[in-house]
């Protein structure tokens, strides 16, 4: 994948957003069915400060497997009719975590998908999502019970159906809630999901400091089955069926 021309391709539908282009193209008669057209956030972990390198694997940082994956994931949600919004142009980009849900809530979002490694023990992936209301650093309170309930049901629906599509090609650790892990033991919740309005999970993609999983999501043979594996558990999740689009 050319990096440069699909940072480019990304910044310009960042731009301009998707629909305004396809208004563009296919004139006002599509507006109708487009108003049905779902909306998914992807947001490609780290950097969210100044000093949030993310994981970094032997060879590869998380932050450019983050981004990697999610470019991968739009695009492949976009020829499905999904209407995509990564949060990142660029995988350079330093961007807070409250202004990452920000992005989720303004797009009115009916899943914000954020795409992180595991730095610990064991291998595999792992899905989390809000539990509980947590408090952010700055006395930020969230998020609501009608974003906890709906963001456990969708862990639950992308759960499956991404277990179901990846099979034993990954270790499965299942679900989690926020509370589970380190930032959400002290807080509550994670930040994003303080800020976030929408129905919310996180991925961890693999343990990337554990070296067998860095070799598999850095091979070209495994990361198109992984975002098979994502798609099947976003559509899930949002329940799309091909047959919308
Ligand atoms: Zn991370």
């Amino acid at each position: 994948m050319n990096a440069k021309r699909d940072s480019e391709r990304l910044n310009q539908s960042y731009m301009l957003g998707r629909s305004a282009f396809s208004v563009f193209a296919f004139g006002a008669a599509i507006v109708t069915s487009m108003a049905a057209q779902p909306v998914v956030v992807i947001d490609p972990g780290h950097p969210a400060g100044p000093r949030d390198p993310g994981t970094k694997g032997k060879k590869v940082s998380e932050v450019q497997v983050n981004f990697r994956v999610a470019n991968m994931l739009a695009l492949k949600l976009e020829q499905q009719g999904i209407k995509v919004i990564v949060t990142k142009p660029d995988v350079r980009l330093l961007l807070t975590n409250k202004r990452r849900a920000e992005i989720a809530n303004w797009a009115k979002a009916d899943l914000y998908i954020r795409l992180h490694c595991d730095q610990t023990t064991g291998s595999g992936y792992s899905i989390v999502f809000p539990g509980a209301p947590g408090v952010a650093a700055d006395g930020a309170k969230g998020p609501s019970q009608h974003v906890i309930n709906a963001s456990s049901a969708a862990a639950k629906k992308f759960h499956a159906a991404m277990a179901a599509s990846i099979q034993t090609l990954l270790v499965d650790n299942g679900i989690k809630t926020d509370a589970q892990t380190p930032v959400g033991e002290k807080q509550g919740a994670l930040t994003g999901s303080i800020y976030s309005q929408v129905p919310t999970l996180l991925v961890n993609l693999v343990v990337l400091s554990n070296s067998h999983d860095e070799a598999w999501i850095s091979s070209y043979k495994n990361v198109p089955k992984l975002v098979e594996a994502l798609d099947k558990g976003v559509l899930a999740a949002i329940n799309f069926h091909e047959e919308q689009g």
